[in-house]
């Protein structure tokens, strides 16, 4: 959907708002995005309406923050996140703060925003209000503070990850004083909870300049205070050396291992709190990574690791080597392999008994192993009777 389109689809809510007597804005993200000409994300707006007076306004609405002044409320089957003009004090340790302040102007709420681009709002006719020079930071494609950066920065050391990973993903670069409070207050960083800088990392790695979001990492000296990056750094200049467009954060993930080679991969990851799964994908990834051959695939080993885990070994072994990624052709070959699945194969254990006339055991393992072989390499077709031709064939029955 267009960025027009989508601020025009909001547009009532803005208006319901201002008809009981509230201002509302769009805000952030979005504003900063629409003048950009990105695809925007949400559309989120700012009132000076209290939850509860937005809930009024609106029939259909969740709770979902209700305590730092956000509702969300259900329009046309869509969720627009609507919050409160609130100031933000009682910073404790370093993270988010304690407790909000509602407040009725608009130019307090843009005040506790993080970045001048960030701290922009527009009204329904699409004027832009922007008293902290948003506009101009964005022509000049400058990350800076709203207010100064080491307090900003004190008050919620997150906002150092999040300047890394908006120079990555809107290749923009640190006005020289938000540079340079980071290495002073990289440490501040302790204080922050793993999963929300995890999030940063991952939006960093999503980058179309991931490059730039990493440097902004180690000349800020935040890499000391990020799980198992701390010591790493000339392992991420080296990262820095090639070009990362072509993988997907999960190919970056896979790089970051292949690069750092932990001694316990699984821990490493643990360290960053990813969920289960994506732990046990790229651990079991990288394992098969150190296994894989490199460059060519027979059809038993990519039928083995896989088409995802293949294609992510692929694209990573290719960008090490410097040669062309052979990526599209595991897609057509895995597409062509007469089974995808151990399931799909047409003969069980049942078969094999009746067949052989035999009690089951352990021979039952390694035959049907030898047939799913024979038939990922077309050796055989996979159906029952040519199986049993096969075996016969082989002597085996
Ligand atoms: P994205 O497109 O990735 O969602 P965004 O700018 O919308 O980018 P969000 O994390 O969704 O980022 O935050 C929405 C807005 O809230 C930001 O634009 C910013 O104004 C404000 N904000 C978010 N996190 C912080 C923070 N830690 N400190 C101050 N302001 C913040
Ligand atoms: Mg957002």
């Amino acid at each position: 959907m267009s960025n027009r389109l989508m601020f025009e689809q909001a547009s009532p809510l803005l208006t319901r708002l201002e008809k009981a007597g509230y201002d509302a804005y769009y805000v952030g993200g979005a504003v900063r995005d629409f003048l950009l000409d990105r695809p925007i994300g949400d559309v989120d707006i700012a009132t000076s309406a209290l939850p509860e007076e937005v809930k009024q306004v609106f029939s259909k609405t969740v709770d979902v923050g209700i305590e730092h002044g956000t509702v969300l409320v259900i329009w046309q089957g869509s969720g627009y996140e609507i919050t409160t003009f609130r100031t933000e004090s009682d910073y404790k340790d370093f993270r988010r703060p304690e407790k909000v302040s509602f407040v009725r102007s608009l130019e307090e709420d843009l005040k506790r925003r993080d970045f001048t681009i960030n701290a922009m709002a527009m009204d329904r006719h699409g004027k832009i209000i922007d008293p902290f020079n948003g506009k101009s930071a964005l022509k000049m494609k400058q990350i800076k503070t709203v207010g100064p950066a080491e307090e900003r920065f004190s008050e919620d050391a997150l906002r150092m990850m999040r300047a890394a990973r908006f120079a990555s993903q809107l290749g923009f670069h640190l006005h020289h004083e938000t540079k340079e409070s980071l290495s002073r207050c990289s440490h501040l960083l302790e204080h922050i909870a793993v999963e929300r800088k995890l999030t940063e990392m991952d939006k960093l790695l999503a980058g179309k300049e991931t490059a730039a979001g990493i440097r902004v990492l180690l000349e800020g000296k935040l890499t000391a205070f990020l799980p198992g990056l701390a010591g790493k750094d000339s392992q991420l200049e080296n990262l820095l050396s090639y070009d990362l467009m072509p993988l997907t954060v999960r190919q970056k993930w896979l790089f970051l291992l292949v690069l750092f080679v932990p001694d316990n991969v699984h821990d490493w990851l643990k360290a960053w709190r990813m969920p289960a799964r994506r732990i046990k994908y790229l651990t079991g990834t990288y394992e098969w990574f150190l296994r894989s051959p490199k460059e060519t695939w027979s059809d038993f080993s990519l039928y083995e690791t896989g088409l995802e885990r293949a294609a992510d070994i692929e694209e990573v072994s290719a960008l090490i080597a410097g040669r062309p990624s052979h990526a599209e052709a595991l897609h057509r070959r895995h597409e062509e392999l007469p089974i995808k699945d151990r399931k799909e194969l047409a003969v069980t254990g049942k078969e094999l008994k009746e067949w052989k006339n035999e009690q089951g055991g352990p021979w039952m393992k390694s035959f049907l192993e030898m047939i799913e072989r024979a038939v990922v390499e077309k050796k055989v077709e996979n159906s029952k009777e040519k199986i049993k031709e096969w075996l016969k064939a082989c002597n085996l029955l």
